[in-house]
């Protein structure tokens, strides 16, 4: 790690609050215990941190001022989006020294270039509000998660998020063409660039993408749209395999190429998570089978892809690969059945504790991958409930193991490191990487070490001390 300025004596600290609230107004700079709890809680309670003050600026400007102040007084700062990180990169690490600095309030849509296809947004712009100002000018901005409603795009980029649409839009930095980053000194990186093609020396923006907070802070960037599509199928599919899944997604690629824009995973465990927690859900097919695929066909075209998907999955019968499966036949039916897919996350917060892997190993391997791994938790916990589900196509499964029913579940978390590192290990051996999409933030920091290339890692250290000497962004996480 970079080395750490000591913290400021307590009445520097009165002095620096106060400076900043000269900055971003007094009522945005938060201090009292319940008005910062919700910036210091991670939803699922894993991560609980403490710190000085939440500070909400509003403005790139403001943004700047106050990290001027803070490189000066040697103050760390953990930047936030909308809080719905899954690896503790976006709470405090430390024991109270630190500052949050919210993004919430840059949330302004600058601008949207329908000729050129591109919208330039703050990092404070929840996700789907994206998506609906997208719409409004008949485009699409692709990517897709579960936590839509409530992270934002800065965090989408400081974390480098995949989720459904990667199959064929590609992650957050696929969908990027410019940045505007404020530094650790406070000086403003205007990256803001539209192009498709510039090669004009190292690309900055890619550094700072995925970057989890600890090289810059992210205040606006340039994301591609795309056209919206103007016909969709989408099947819910039972399967007998992950094998047989695979097969299915190979046929489909051969029949249709791009116009398969998801291919997402699930177990029957997670269907009846779904339906035991979720209010009006339904079974969407008749029988229980023991894996499901939900894909989805997009087409730029006004063309019913119905029967295309229809005969991909009559095919898919026949070879032996689909056992049972149902088309949306509306738009409702259609979000009945994504609904099954993007409730998966929430709803094992309600079956108590869940040991959590986000993993990615070779697409040809993950049935024999899943049923290893499976095996492996079995043998540690007995009766744990494995729920590997997610994006099959990007070789990447959510390898989440849920707690036996009825056990205490504080004892069974706290076997989530012994746990872990079985299956990263796995992951290892498989030629994977122990996180596909979720990042490294304060959960892998230990992990990623052990894994990283001796001479990568030592890369990404001096990148770290070039950016930010002092060690103020975001300490305690990724390295
Ligand atoms: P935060 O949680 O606030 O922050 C995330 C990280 O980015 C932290 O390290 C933080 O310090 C840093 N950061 C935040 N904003 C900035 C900024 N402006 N500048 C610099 N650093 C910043 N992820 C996937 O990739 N695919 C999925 O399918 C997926 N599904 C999810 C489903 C659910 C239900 C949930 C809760 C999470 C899921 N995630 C998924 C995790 C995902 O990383 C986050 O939801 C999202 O990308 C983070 O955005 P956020 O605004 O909440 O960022
Ligand atoms: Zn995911």
């Amino acid at each position: 790690m970079s080395p750490r300025t000591k913290p400021a004596a307590a009445h520097d600290t009165d002095d620096l609050l106060a400076a900043i609230e000269a900055i971003v107004g007094a009522e945005n700079v938060l201090r009292e215990p319940e008005d910062m709890q919700p910036y210091l809680v991670e939803w699922r309670d894993r991560y609980v941190g403490q710190a000085r003050a939440i500070v909400r600026p509003s403005n790139t400007g403001e943004v700047s001022s106050v990290m001027a102040l803070a490189h000066e007084a040697g103050q760390p700062i953990v930047p936030q989006g909308g809080n719905t990180g899954l690896v503790g990169g976006q709470i405090p690490a430390g024991g109270g020294d630190e500052i949050v600095l919210s993004l919430a309030r840059l949330n302004r849509i600058r601008d949207i270039d329908t000729l050129g296809d591109t919208m330039t947004v703050e990092a404070g712009c929840v996700l789907e509000a994206i998506h609906e100002a997208a719409e409004v000018v008949e485009r699409m901005f692709p990517l897709s998660l579960g936590a839509q409603g409530s992270c934002m795009i800065g965090g989408n980029l400081a974390s480098n998020a995949g989720g459904t649409a990667v199959l064929a839009y590609g992650n957050a930095r696929d969908l990027t063409l410019g940045l505007e980053v404020v530094l650790a000194d406070g000086r403003v990186w205007n990256g803001l660039r539209a192009l498709k093609k510039d090669n004009t020396g190292y690309d900055l923006k890619d550094l700072f993408i995925g970057s989890e907070g600890t090289l810059g802070i992210i205040t606006a960037a340039v994301i591609k749209l795309f056209p919206k599509p103007r016909a969709t199928a989408t099947a819910f599919v039972g399967v007998a395999s992950v094998e047989a899944a695979l097969n299915l997604l190979n046929d489909t690629r051969a029949a249709v190429g791009g116009a398969l824009t998801a291919f997402e995973f699930m177990p029957r465990i997670g269907i009846e998570f779904v339906l035991r927690h979720v209010q009006g859900s339904r079974d969407p097919l008749e029988a229980e089978h023991p894996w499901y695929v939900l894909m989805e066909l997009s087409s730029g075209i006004e063309e019913s892809l119905d029967e295309t998907l229809e005969t991909i999955l009559g095919g898919g019968y026949e070879r032996g690969n689909v056992v049972d499966a149902t088309v949306a036949k509306s738009h409702a039916e259609a979000q009945a059945l994504w609904r099954m897919r993007l409730m998966l996350s929430e709803v094992q917060k309600h079956e108590g504790g869940s040991i959590k892997h986000d993993v990615a190993v070779p697409v040809a391997r993950m049935g024999e991958f899943v049923r290893a791994a499976s095996e492996l938790v079995a043998g540690m916990v007995p009766g744990c409930r494995p729920v590997p589900f997610g994006h099959l196509g990007d070789g990447n499964v959510h390898f989440n193991v849920s707690q036996p029913p009825g056990a205490d579940r504080e004892a069974f978390l706290a076997q989530w490191e012994r746990v872990n590192d079985a299956v990263h290990d796995l992951v290892m051996t498989f030629g994977g990487s122990v996180s596909a999409e979720h990042g490294i933030g304060q959960m892998k920091r230990s992990l990623l070490r052990r894994i990283k290339d001796p001479v990568e890692y030592d890369l990404m250290k001096t990148l770290k001390s070039a950016l930010d000497p002092k060690g103020l962004l975001n300490p305690g996480k990724v390295l």
